[in-house]
């Protein structure tokens, strides 16, 4: 089966013409007819339009002139507007939403050749942690805990990507990350992804969450998989003012570098209390790998971390529920008629918003509102700098920051208080949101199993534009892992 080769061997092997983009392309159609149904991983399948793609890519591959891409079956969140194909955010309210243009990540990603197999599944807006928050239905992680058959799930908000990778019914993914929803469906679904720098990536044409927060990134299997597709999203946009103008590096070329002599540091807040002991054994395991590649490690502070779940969930909610506002039933998507122009935005909104979408609109707009503004939001901005100070002492003295991605392996649907809890919830970012709140890059990689079989990562944090640096520790830590591991449900395996 083609959909078992990384990204890396796939580029390879069209050029040598050991197989077609369009024999690609209709494995991994093949894989996602097989499993979409069981595991719901893509909302939109664009079938035709990746056979169409793959005819032009082997087009391109016979005259040699093929960029990297060409030929790469990929699945797209539904988060990033892609021309003429409906694009949902997962939401009822953007259910027939069909875009008239193509959002800057993915653009890039058309120009190198890339074939989209579709758009995957999402929390609604981008707003969870577990893909249980979808109108489109919930996504089955294809991993399953040993001698049982619970319905595991795949992390947030990016839960399709990260499982259609795992599963082998993409070869790669596009993610967003505002507090982690790239780093720990990875580390749920036992993948690579990479949260760039704040700016690095153009937000034009991802559908808005949280403006300050959010950043495009790519999942794929491995970490240098994960650097070709960031060359190609990555790069100064006109049209996102956050968008930063600095070249962008051979990402690919900083898989080999020597990590001698550099300073892993080992943040002391993230040992939090009660953390499991899985979790501290397999942190241990990485300071060991780093240890023995000639990294020298060093114990650092970032004293305001205890601060970061709480000032992330004013900051992420409050600018949610001033981007929300365009959903009014006027100028987007859905409309639910009403007597009085007021009626049609409640009922709209009423029918078109789940339950966490309006838990974060109210939230958000009880923080913004006048009397708690300065109490709230305005203090949570002052804090949200201390948060990023604490960054840029840490990198003072190391290169990189190393921690695990997660507080614990994929969780099952409707067991524990995960699911009633908005709050439980919440605490699966702990280890990911305070590199979200200072803007810095993040990498997730599967750094082996539990007692139970399941995928555990280890997360990655780097200077801001200093990706190369998470690359490189990133693929010596991958040759250290060998995570060979497979789950159980995927392409060609009989379900
Ligand atoms: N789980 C976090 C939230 O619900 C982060 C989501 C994300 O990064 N998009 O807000």
């Amino acid at each position: 089966m083609l959909t078992e080769m990384t990204i890396t061997d796939a580029v390879e092997g069209l050029r040598q013409k050991k197989f077609s983009a369009e024999e690609l392309t209709r494995d991994h159609l093949k894989a996602v007819g097989q499993l979409n149904s069981r595991i719901n991983t893509y909302i939109t399948v664009t079938e035709e339009v990746a056979l169409g793609q793959a005819k032009v890519a082997d087009e391109k591959l016979a005259s040699g002139d093929a960029p990297v891409l060409t030929g790469i079956p990929l699945a797209i969140k539904d988060l990033f507007c892609t021309r003429d194909i409906p694009t949902t955010a997962a939401s009822r309210i953007l259910e027939n939403f069909v875009p008239p243009y193509e959002s800057t990540v993915t653009s890039n990603l058309l120009r190198d050749g890339a074939v989209f197999l579709g758009k995957t599944n999402l929390d609604e807006f981008a707003m969870g942690s577990g893909n249980l928050n979808s109108a489109f239905g919930a996504v089955e992680n294809p991993w399953k805990r040993k001698n049982d058959d619970a319905f595991l799930v795949p992390g947030g908000s990016s839960g399709g990507s990260a499982a259609a990778v795992a599963a082998r019914m993409a070869l790669g993914a596009t993610g967003t990350d505002t507090g982690g929803s790239i780093r720990q469906p990875a580390a749920y679904c036992g993948i690579t992804g990479i949260k760039p720098t704040y700016g690095r990536c153009s937000r034009w044409g991802i559908i808005a969450f949280a403006s300050s927060l959010d950043q495009a990134g790519p999942m794929a299997k491995t970490v240098e998989d994960c650097a070709i597709l960031l060359q190609s999203m990555a790069g100064f946009d006109p049209k996102d003012s956050t968008s930063v103008d600095r070249a962008v590096p051979d990402y690919r070329a900083a898989c080999n570098r020597s990590l001698k002599g550099l300073r892993v540091g080992i943040p002391e807040e993230y040992r939090a209390p009660g953390m499991s002991s899985e979790i501290e054994a397999i942190w241990q395991q990485g300071i060991d790998w780093l240890k023995e590649a000639g990294c020298e490690i060093v114990d650092v502070s970032l004293p305001h971390t205890k601060y970061g779940l709480a000032t992330y969930y004013i900051i992420a909610p409050a600018e949610a529920s001033s981007n929300l506002a365009r959903y009014d039933g006027v100028r987007y998507g859905r409309r639910v008629s009403g007597k009085s122009l007021e009626e049609l935005y409640a009922n709209t909104r009423g029918e078109g918003f789940g339950t966490e979408v309006k838990r974060r609109i109210l939230m958000g707009t009880y923080v913004l509102s006048a009397g708690y503004y300065d109490a709230y939001y305005l203090r949570a901005q002052k804090v949200r700098k201390l948060i990023y100070q604490d960054f840029m002492n840490a990198y003072e003295k190391v290169d990189v920051l190393l921690t695990p991605t997660a507080p614990s392996a994929a969780f099952a649907k409707g067991e524990g208080e995960h699911q009633d809890d908005p709050v439980q919830m919440y605490l699966n970012d702990i280890f990911t949101v305070p590199a979200s709140m200072a803007g810095v890059p993040g990498l997730a990689l599967p750094a082996g199993l539990n007692d139970q079989g399941l995928p555990l990562g280890l997360q990655l944090l780097g200077r801001p534009f200093d990706e190369e640096t998470l690359i490189a520790v990133g693929s010596a830590m991958e040759k250290a892992a060998n995570f060979t591991y497979k789950p159980a449900i995927r392409s060609g395996v009989s379900l």
